[in-house]
This record gives structure tokens, C-alpha cells and sequence, in this order.
């Protein structure tokens, strides 16, 4: 259960890797902090006027470069970014909520 993972978020799956990744966590809301060095043509303003990450139509946050499925703009990249790690609670749970739902997407689209 995504839950359960989420509560044990400092044991760290070394199995997980980024390399292997769809860049789930890029899918995510990121808050963009003031002192974030993140250039502000990547911001967006959501309906509670916050600063966040703009995401493209298909999800995925636009600094995400689509080819390599890395972060294009690594070094500048807000802090909520450089939180989120590899292979612990958070990503566990969301990769797991990700595979469930295209699986899911998967099954329907089966005859
Ligand atoms: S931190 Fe986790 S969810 Fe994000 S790209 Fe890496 S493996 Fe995927
Ligand atoms: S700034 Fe980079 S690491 Fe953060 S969500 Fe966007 S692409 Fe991913």
C-alpha cells in the first residue's frame, strides 16, 4: 500500500533509479520558493496564486527534457526537486500510483 510506503520514506530502495524512471515526480505540483534559483519563464501561477512548476498537456513539468526524461534545468531546479529522493517513501509511492494507474488505462484499452 502507498501509504505504508510513504510512512518508512527513509528506507531507500536501491533498486529505483532515476535512469529507469518515467520521471514520475516531474508529473508532480512543485512549489517554486522565492530564493529558488529556477528561471521564472518555467513558472507558472496555479488557482491559489503560488508559484509552481508549468507542466506541459501531457503532465509532465516543461523544464522535463522529453527526449533524455531528465531535468534540463538540473543546477537551477527549486529546492522541492532537490528534496525529492531517489528510490525513498515519496518516490516509491508515486512510481507505484503511476504503474497502477496506466495499468489500469492498459486493461480498459485490452478487448
Ligand atoms: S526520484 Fe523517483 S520518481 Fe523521480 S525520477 Fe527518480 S526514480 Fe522516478
Ligand atoms: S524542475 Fe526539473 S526536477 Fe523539478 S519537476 Fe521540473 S524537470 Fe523535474
Amino acid at each position: 500500500m502507498t501509504s505504508d510506503w510513504r510512512e518508512h520514506d527513509e528506507i531507500i530502495d536501491p533498486e529505483v533509479l532515476c535512469d529507469r524512471c518515467e520521471a514520475v515526480c516531474c508529473r508532480l505540483l512543485v512549489l517554486v520558493m522565492p530564493d529558488d534559483p529556477t528561471p521564472r519563464g518555467y513558472v507558472a501561477i496555479d488557482e491559489h496564486g503560488l508559484e509552481v512548476m508549468a507542466r506541459g498537456e501531457e503532465g509532465w513539468c516543461i523544464a522535463l527534457d522529453m527526449q533524455r526524461m531528465c531535468c534540463s534545468i538540473y543546477e537551477l531546479r527549486p529546492q522541492a526537486c532537490r528534496s525529492f529522493t531517489m528510490g525513498a517513501g515519496d518516490c516509491r509511492a508515486e512510481r507505484a500510483e503511476y504503474a497502477g494507474r496506466y495499468a489500469v488505462i492498459e486493461s480498459k484499452l485490452l478487448p
